[in-house]
């Protein structure tokens, strides 16, 4: 059934991000990723969703693998330091089976390499730091506990083992995997399509020349470039004017995609119509507000109209303030989760860190605000400061932040050096 079409529904911001986290699943149950899998090479994954688990092909490692360059000995040759055995070889990484010996004997040592196998009969590798060569004997000047300095074979993973599964946004640790089990090509998700409709009368292109009074539309390329880095593909629609016709023209266009994105209009001004005709076109809302700063006025709902086959009930749209930092956090806090589903992901909890804040905080409590701040320092002495701002509109000052501060609703000051919630950028 469908939640009355916009009734106004302020929610604090855990039930908001609940709400879409709520949707976000059902819609990787249902129908996402919308547009099916494509084969890509390895080094065009990064940064892809797979869409196919990746098994180990062999025992990983597939030989008892020396982890240094040293001896392997039989531990108990080592009770009594300086011990001094005979070498009876060396192997180097990648040692053609025939030359390994077959067994190390009580009494010898064979030279390895890091990388080499082990050869059977040793027990453990010293480090050649410890040893002192002299011609066919080493001197061992350091015990050394049972397979010290070797990983066993199948250690890392057996064979046929699930390394990688499916929603796995592909980092370069899960690339060397794949790698190393030699899928040159990967099945990953298809990206899904996100249309992004910038809203107002006072907006023009970028490679216009603004009237005194007009300003240029940067929030269509803030969001392109996060929904790139979220995995999906941005379909910029032409700047809708503040005008319900050709506003629900581009919002119907836009509902053709996988998740549309709306910017301005959702406030309470004259010519904030985004709701009104969303409304008109029996969209549901599952919230119209947030009780956050910046971003209150956000909107997350479906809508029917316009959507491309029957087996799609219909399109998630969220309704950004057009207000450029209000732009890009309501994408992080809202946004996200529901591209990560439709991009195919696992679901993800939002990240914090904590750091001493550098400055106090005053402000109203009532709202959780995500403040332009920089994060600085290293180590244990990480310290975080709000970045003077204009408010929301202030463009300059989130470019020179690196992060966001999270003051929670309840608060009014924020000592210098109290410890904070930081969410990255
Ligand atoms: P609105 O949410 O439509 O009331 O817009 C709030 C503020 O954000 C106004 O100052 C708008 O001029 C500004 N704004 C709206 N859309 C954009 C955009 N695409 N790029 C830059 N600023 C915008
Ligand atoms: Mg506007």
């Amino acid at each position: 059934m469908s939640v009355p079409a916009f009734q106004a529904t302020v929610l604090s911001f855990e039930d908001a991000r609940r709400a879409v986290e709520e949707q976000a699943a059902l819609a990787q149950n249902s129908d996402a990723p919308p547009r099916g899998t494509e084969f890509v090479d390895l080094l065009a994954a990064s940064s892809r969703v797979l869409a196919e688990p990746v098994l180990a092909d062999r025992d990983i490692p597939p030989f008892p693998r020396s982890t240094r360059d040293g001896y392997a000995v039989h531990v108990t040759d080592l009770e009594q330091l300086p011990a001094t055995l005979d070498v009876i070889g060396e192997i180097k990484a990648g040692e053609k089976p025939e030359n390994i010996p077959s067994n190390v004997a009580v009494g010898h040592a064979v030279s390895v390499m890091t990388g080499a196998p082990v050869p059977p009969g040793a027990d453990a590798v010293v480090m050649v730091e410890y040893t002192a060569r002299h011609g066919d004997q080493v001197e061992i000047s350091k015990g050394i506990r049972p397979g010290e300095n070797i990983v066993p074979r199948g250690a890392e993973a057996r064979q046929g083992t699930i390394l990688l599964d499916r929603g796995l946004l592909l980092h370069e640790a899960a690339i060397a995997l794949a790698a190393s089990v030699g899928k040159s090509r990967l099945q990953v998700y298809k990206r899904p399509q996100v249309s992004v409709l910038t809203t107002g009368d006072e907006i023009v292109d970028v490679e216009a020349t603004p009237g005194p009074t007009q300003i240029r539309n940067s929030n269509s390329y803030s969001l392109a470039a996060q929904i790139e880095k979220t995995g999906g593909e941005p379909v910029l629609l032409p700047i809708a004017p503040d005008e319900p016709q050709s506003l629900r023209r581009l919002i119907e266009q836009g509902l053709n995609s996988d998740l549309l994105l709306i910017t301005g209009g959702v406030s309470m001004g004259r010519y904030d119509l985004v709701e009104q005709v969303l409304s008109e076109m029996h969209a549901e809302s599952f919230f119209t507000g947030a009780k956050i700063q910046p971003g209150r006025p956000v909107v997350f709902g479906k809508c029917g109209a316009g959507s491309r086959t029957r087996e799609k009930p219909g399109t998630y749209f969220f309704g950004l303030p057009g207000n450029p930092v209000s732009t890009m956090v309501t994408f992080e806090l809202f946004v996200r989760p529901m591209l990560r589903a439709l991009a195919g992901m696992h679901p993800q909890p939002l990240q914090f860190l904590s750091a001493r804040l550098k400055s106090e905080i005053r402000v109203k409590p009532g709202l959780r605000r995500f403040l332009p701040a920089m994060l600085s320092g290293q180590f244990d002495d990480t310290h975080v400061e709000l970045v003077t701002w204009q408010g929301s509109g202030d463009i300059a000052a989130t470019a020179r932040a690196n992060c966001y501060v999270v003051v929670p609703p309840d608060h009014e000051e924020i000592v210098a050096g109290e410890w904070i919630s930081v969410m990255m950028r």
